[in-house]
């Protein structure tokens, strides 16, 4: 059931359609989902909260209303002891968008994501409990009503595949993005690369990368993405300083040594600039749909949508330094930007 006038497709065949995620991040940090699980029970115990973000990223000019069903699958359910709750979960997570998504002109996407229960060495059998799980959340998610579905942060090619035959049953445009935690691979041993081809010949509409590495490390992975494809490309980086020894968010250390993921991350932040240039450089690479995850928030959206040249709603209260009592006469454009030597 599509709502709106103007579908994803379309609207990638316009020119660049910007996402913004990172809810589940965003709502750990404002006190409303639980880091460890990261269930988003957020969306029954505090709807409010959810519509807020979704308004915030909607007013930042993202494009897409992601509805929260992030990690809303039966397996994490159960491990929380709310596996009662799936559905209204789901459904809820869906009308939660949608009201948020009429607000202004945007779309809503369905979400699905890795389940952690599928197993390469006994396939068929974990892939048939995967399945279920992809078709009754796509199911309730269809009933409230979706654009398209994002099938996201997949470790394994084969579970990918699985994700992309159930949206495409449900006859709806798909979006699969990998996971890249592994320096080359899928999880079940495919080149990043040569997994987006695999699943944009079995039909997907956008293939690319999100989450896990940031935009130093995501870039030339996707550059190798967007030669190998005729399809929309994705980039949905997270906001944080990766490099080549650090390829991950994952595997960034705290000066101590510790492992700053996932809540200690904040000394590795970008800034807005060096997110807003990530976006420029997107666009240059040929990237389609340029987004942000875990660690993404409103003001990186605006920077975003703004180094794309767009004015959004937020756009109201877009920085104006020259009237700062203190910074006023002396800011000069280039002092307000700072960018690290992989732009420079
Ligand atoms: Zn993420």
């Amino acid at each position: 059931m599509t709502r709106s006038a103007r579908g994803i497709l379309e609207r990638l065949q316009a020119g660049v359609v910007l996402g913004a995620e990172g809810y589940v991040f965003e709502l750990e940090r404002r006190g409303y989902i639980k880091a460890g699980p990261y269930v988003p029970e957020v969306v029954l115990d505090f709807p409010e909260a959810v519509k807020e973000l979704h308004r915030e990223f909607l007013r930042a000019g993202s494009d897409v209303m992601v509805a929260l069903t992030y990690y809303a699958h039966r397996e994490k359910l159960r491990d929380v002891g709310r596996e009662n709750d799936l559905e209204a979960m789901n459904r809820q997570a869906v009308r939660l968008a949608n009201e948020v998504a009429r607000e202004g002109d945007a779309l809503v996407a369905g979400n699905i994501c890795n389940t952690w229960a599928y197993d390469p060495d006994n396939a068929q059998e974990t892939s048939r409990v995967v399945r279920a799980m992809y078709e009754e959340q796509l199911t309730w998610a269809v009933e409230e009503g979706i654009d398209f579905v994002i099938s996201e942060t997949n470790d394994y090619l084969g579970e990918a595949l699985i994700a992309l035959d159930v949206i495409k049953q449900l006859k709806l445009p798909a979006m699969v993005t990998l996971a890249s935690v592994q320096p080359t691979r899928t999880r079940d041993g495919y080149d990043y690369v040569e997994a987006c081809q695999i699943l944009a010949d079995h039909g997907a509409d956008i293939v690319g990368l999100n989450c896990d590495r940031g935009p130093q490390t995501m870039l030339p992975l996707i550059e190798r993405i967007r030669a190998a494809v005729d399809c929309y490309v994705a980039a949905q980086p997270v906001p944080y300083k990766t490099n080549a020894q650090y390829l991950t968010f994952e595997s960034l250390q705290t000066s101590d040594g510790a492992q700053a993921f996932p809540i200690a991350l904040e000394p590795f932040l970008h800034n807005r600039f060096e997110m807003a240039a990530f976006a420029r450089e997107a666009r240059a690479l040929g990237v389609n749909y340029i987004g942000i995850c875990c660690g993404g928030a409103p003001h990186y959206a605006r920077a975003m949508a703004e180094a794309l040249g767009r004015t959004v709603p937020s756009s109201k209260y877009s920085p104006a330094m020259e009237l700062h009592p203190m910074l006023g006469a002396h800011v000069d454009e280039k002092d307000q930007v700072f960018l690290t030597d992989w732009q420079a």
